[in-house]
C-alpha cells in the first residue's frame, strides 16, 4: 500500500550517487544541484501534485540512490501543535536554503 500523499520524502544515497544530476533535471522543483553537480534534496515532504515526478526521478536514478521515503507523522509540517501559536508556513523548497546563525 502507498503512503499518503504528502508523507513521503526524497533521500539520497551519498555513496551511492555517481553526481551526474538525472534526478534534478527531472524533478528541478525539490532537487537542486552543488557545485560538483551532486544533488541537494528539499527536507520537504513531496507535494501531492510532484508525487508522480518524484516516482519518476527515483526510478530514472541508475545507480538507485534516490528513494522515496516515509515521513514520521509528528515531524510533517501542519498546523501549529499545543500553544495555540499560529501556523507556521513551510519554507518554499525551490528558494535556496539559508544558513543559520547562531550567537556566540
Ligand atoms: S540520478 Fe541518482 S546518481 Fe544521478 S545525481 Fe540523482 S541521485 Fe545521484
Amino acid at each position: 500500500m502507498n503512503a499518503p500523499a504528502g508523507s513521503r520524502r526524497l533521500r539520497v544515497d551519498p555513496v551511492a550517487c555517481d553526481g551526474r544530476g538525472l534526478c534534478a533535471e527531472l524533478l528541478h522543483e525539490l532537487i537542486e544541484l552543488d557545485e560538483w553537480g551532486f544533488p541537494i534534496i528539499s527536507d520537504q515532504p513531496v507535494p501531492p501534485d510532484l508525487e508522480l515526478l518524484a516516482q519518476r526521478a527515483v526510478s530514472a536514478c541508475p545507480v538507485l540512490a534516490l528513494s522515496l521515503v516515509s515521513v514520521p507523522a509528528d515531524t510533517r509540517p501542519g498546523p501549529a501543535r499545543g500553544g495555540g501559536g499560529a501556523p507556521v508556513a513551510a519554507p518554499d523548497p525551490r528558494l535556496p536554503r539559508q544558513a543559520v546563525r547562531l550567537r556566540p
